[in-house]
This record gives structure tokens, sequence and C-alpha cells, in this order.
């Protein structure tokens, strides 16, 4: 029994690779397109970690790391999957197909980059050497009931008399499908950024998907992701939820809070990420891109000299009535309105360069609250005075 699969066309024996735009297997050899119901399935079995894997179609060696789940025969050029690191707690629960062509994505890409006027003006003409690659990442996907309490109190001072306003807040909530990257290797900043992913959109796992892509196992385990990283934020969100439905928006003191999750169910899941790099003057310019919504996260170089025009521009902006003011000791209105005009300029030219790193800050634009699920149970105030 062989320790890798690849998979045959069911016709004529050649290797099958899925395409994204038919949703199908095509086999170039007998011109038709099988569907996951066609296809002849291996089951992966429970098989040690070997060290070293042999193609199931030719023999050869196969050269790959610890985590990759598929890989390319180099001798046959077939893609092959890896068929222990697919099984037992390896095999995923669900997979979000690739829906994208790779044309599709260089367009989006392109489309991200004519948004950009500050990027180098050649950068463009470098893409003719873009890597764009489909990867499926590995992600843990939590689904929790939450309670949660949260105590302060805001002082005020009315008519000189020093007043404080205790407050009591509990509500529950329900999470649905927090995902979190289950890969070391990977930026996890970058990744959140191009979050959220539609998980209508996922089918059981089914390893034929795979084929032709990138595919990678999980190096993380569950419990490592919940305590670094989603705990946090279901604690985080649950506290802001809470803040938000009353008055007191911030207390001043004595702020303390109590966050209970019950882990309902966690999932492995297979999710589309394109891997694109960018060689530009001896550097790589990584990005991610979300299959679903073309998200973008990366970092893009910023021209030094349409950046340095700008700033002296601003810069005389403010300077040329602060000179003005200082040979005629005059102050105009049209000074007053130049000055605020250049440091305007200012902030927002420092925020353009900073929109040039994308999700370097992993800011994350959804608290994965199911809709109807919040309940505020307790919201009592309590006021004393000092
Ligand atoms: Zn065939
Ligand atoms: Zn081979």
């Amino acid at each position: 029994m062989s320790s890798t699969i690849s998979q045959k066309c069911p016709t004529c024996g050649s290797n099958l690779e899925y395409d994204a735009d038919l949703e199908k297997w095509p086999c170039e050899y007998c011109h038709k397109n099988y569907s996951i119901d066609e296809l002849v399935l291996e089951k992966a079995e429970d098989s040690k970690e070997l060290e070293y894997y042999h193609c199931s179609n030719c023999g050869a060696e196969i050269f790959n790391n610890k985590y990759n789940i598929t890989a390319n025969c180099i001798y046959c050029d077939s893609p092959v999957i890896i068929k222990q690191r697919i099984a037992g707690e390896f095999n995923p629960n669900h997979i979000i197909p690739f829906k994208s062509s790779k044309k599709e994505i260089l367009n989006a890409f392109k489309e991200h980059i004519s948004l950009k006027r500050l990027l180098p003006k050649d950068f463009f003409s470098y893409c003719k050497n873009i890597q764009i690659e489909g990867m499926y990442v590995p992600y843990w996907i939590l689904t929790a009931e939450v309670s949660a309490a949260i105590y302060g109190t805001t002082l005020k001072r009315i008519n000189g008399q020093e007043i404080a306003n205790h407050y009591r807040r509990k509500g529950t909530m329900s999470f649905d499908k927090i995902p979190a990257d289950a890969k070391t290797t990977m930026n996890s900043n970058h990744l959140d950024a191009i979050e959220p992913f539609d998980y209508k959109q996922f089918e059981p796992f089914n390893y034929a998907y795979l084929l032709g892509y990138y595919a990678e196992k999980y190096d993380t385990t569950k419990d490592e992701v919940y305590e670094e990283e989603i705990k946090k934020r279901i604690e985080d969100v649950a506290v802001d939820k809470l803040l938000k439905a009353g008055t007191n928006k911030r207390p001043d003191s004595l702020f303390s809070k109590n966050v209970n999750i019950y882990k309902s169910k966690f999932e492995y899941m297979l999710v589309p990420v394109w891997i694109i790099k960018v060689k530009y003057k001896g550097k790589t310019y990584d990005f991610y891109m979300n299959d679903q919504s073309k998200k973008l996260s990366g970092t893009f170089p910023v021209s030094v000299v349409k950046e340095f025009i700008l700033s002296i521009i601003i810069f005389l902006t403010i300077f040329i009535p602060v000179l003005y003011f200082f040979i005629t000791a005059y102050i105009t209105t049209f000074s007053y309105i130049m000055i605020a005009v250049g440091i305007l300029a200012a902030f927002i030219l420092k925020n353009i360069v900073k929109s040039y790193s994308v999700g370097k800050t992993g800011k994350k634009d959804r608290d994965y609250i199911t809709q109807g699920s919040f309940f505020v149970s307790d919201n009592s105030e309590e006021t004393s005075y000092l």
C-alpha cells in the first residue's frame, strides 16, 4: 500500500487536478469533467509518519517538509497527497474549496495596486514576475456560548458634590465560528486582516479538492490557539459588547470583569488563501488574498521620491505663513487657514503611508456574535454620595 494518493481518471487512468472554475476534475485526455461522485476515491487510513514518501504514480521519492499535505512529484509531475497528513487527528472536518482562478486573482491584485498612488512607478511592471499560489491554510474554528459580567464606577461632580455611579452589567451571547489560523509559519496578523471567510461555502472534507494546490496540516493544537488567541478575542468582544449596552461607556475605576466561555464545538477546517509574491529590487513582497472576498493583506513599498515631494509641499504650507508672521508681525486669517491645511495634509499623508501596510495591526472587522443572541440580564446602577 502506498503512502501517497494521486487521483486517477476513472476512464483512462491519467492524473487529475481540481479545477476551481468548473468546480470539477477535468481529464485532459478524455475531455471529460468528473464530479466528486464520479471519482474513485481512496480512503486515507491512519498510517505512520514516514521519513520519505514515494510517489504513488511512478514510485520516485518525494521531497517534502514536515507539514505539507500535498506535493508534486518532480519526476512524473503528478500532484500527490500524503495520506498520513489527512488521517486520524489530521483529518479536517470541512474544506472551503477554491472558487477563483489564478487569472481572477491577478486581476484583483492589479485592482488593489491601481488604487495605490504612492507606489513606486515601476512596481507595476515588476508584477509580471508575480508568483501566485493557492494554499489551503489550516484553521481551528470555535463555536461557543459565553456569559459575561462587568462592574464599574464612574465619578461625577454635581453642584460641588461628588457622586459615584456603581453599575453592574451581565449578559450572555453565542459566538459562531471564530477562526484562528493553526500555522505558526504564516503571518497571523495578515491572515486576520483578510477575514471573514464565508462559512456557508464549506463542504465536507475531501482530499480531491486539494489536488493542484498547496495544503498544510496544522502545527498548533486547538488548545494552543484557544489559549493564545481565541480566548482573549472572545473576552475583549464580550466586555466591549456589555460596555456599549449602557450609558457608562468607560468606567473611571473599580472595573472588573468576569467572562465564562463554554466551548461547544471546535472544528478543523482548510481555508482557501492565495499567496502572492512580488520580487521588487532585491526584496520579496508577500501578500495574502482571501479567495472569496479578494480582501488583501501585506505591505506595499512606498515611493521615497513621491513621499518626499508631498512632505515638502506640506512643510511649505505651514512654513510660509509662519515666516510671513516673523517678517511682518502680521497674522492673517489666510495664514491660519494655510497652517490648518498643512497640518491636515500631514495627518492624511501619515495615514496614507500607514495604509500601505495592510493588516499590520491585525484589525478584525467582525465580532462573530450570532445575530440576536446577545441578552443583557442585569443592567443595574446605584448612586452614592462621597
Ligand atoms: Zn481520462
Ligand atoms: Zn511520480
